[in-house]
């Protein structure tokens, strides 16, 4: 039975991932940054779908001590740690010039700096135990850019660096580390969209509709699974075909 720490699954992509190694029997570790009532709802539909056991835990990800903090709790709390997908992430966008400093730190912070902190301290633990899988959330914005998000996509373009560095650190220790880059999928954040950029969005897809979160959740618990063992430093783009290159 393996044990894993999603981040950010209070709700959106992170819950649907919970959800999946739920389904798995696997022990785990759901953690919101703010929505503490929908992280325990999160673990209890965790536990009906078949989890060994669930535990929630808070952490602001923007606040640098806490994302060593949150991993070393996790793993206290399921008795170990095999699996970690760093799921938590925000947007503060804006166009470049507008940007306020605060709106950068906020992203970086959250998006990048926390994904360090978290993995440094699972690679420990993972390395010991010579099996271990890394899972970052990066996005096609990492890819692809996007304007208004200058640094959201410094952010997720920043974690495809650091995948594949970690990767190439641990590998022989039986560490996988890879990175997934959705395109626009169906969750709180895009529900910000307005109707009319949805819409514009919607004619460059191919698959013509958003993703759903559980298709990205069968994404990362493949890249975790013992099947994916020679899958390292990739980074595997879900966007029903919109970034195809
Ligand atoms: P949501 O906004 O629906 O959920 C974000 C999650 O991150 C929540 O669980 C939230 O916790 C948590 N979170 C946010 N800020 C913090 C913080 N400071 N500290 C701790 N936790 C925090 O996002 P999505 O499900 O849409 O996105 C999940 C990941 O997928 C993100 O990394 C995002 O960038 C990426 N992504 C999303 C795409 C999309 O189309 N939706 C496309 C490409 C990538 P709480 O609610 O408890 O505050």
């Amino acid at each position: 039975m393996k044990r894993v720490l999603v981040t950010g699954s209070s709700r959106g992509i992170g819950k649907a991932i919970a959800l999946e190694f739920a389904r798995k029997g696997f022990a785990v570790a759901i953690h919101y940054g703010g929505n503490e009532e929908a992280a325990r709802e999160t673990a209890a539909e965790a536990g009906r779908l078949g989890a060994a056991t669930t535990v929630t835990l808070g952490a602001d990800l923007a606040e640098p001590t806490a994302p060593a903090r949150l991993l070393k709790e996790a793993a206290q709390r399921l008795g170990g740690l095999d699996i970690l997908v760093n799921n938590a992430g925000i947007t503060r966008d804006g166009l470049l010039i507008r940007m306020k400093d605060a709106d950068w730190d906020a992203v970086i912070a959250t998006n990048l700096s926390a994904v360090f902190g978290l993995t440094r301290e699972a690679v420990k633990l993972m390395m010991k135990s010579r099996w271990g899988r890394v899972v970052n959330v990066s996005s096609i914005a990492g890819l692809m850019g996007n304007p208004g998000q200058a640094n959201y996509a410094a952010a997720k373009a920043g974690l495809l660096g650091f995948t594949k560095s970690v990767a190439k650190e641990y590998a022989a220790r039986g560490v996988t580390v890879n990175a997934v880059a959705p395109g626009f999928i169906e969750s709180d954040m895009t529900a910000k969209l307005p109707e009319k950029v949805r819409q514009e969005y919607l004619k460059a897809i191919p698959a013509a509709r958003f993703g759903r979160a559980a298709e990205v959740a069968k994404l990362v618990a493949f890249l975790a699974s013992d099947d994916a063992s020679y899958i390292n430093g990739q980074t595997i783009v879900i966007d029903g075909g919109l970034y195809a290159h």
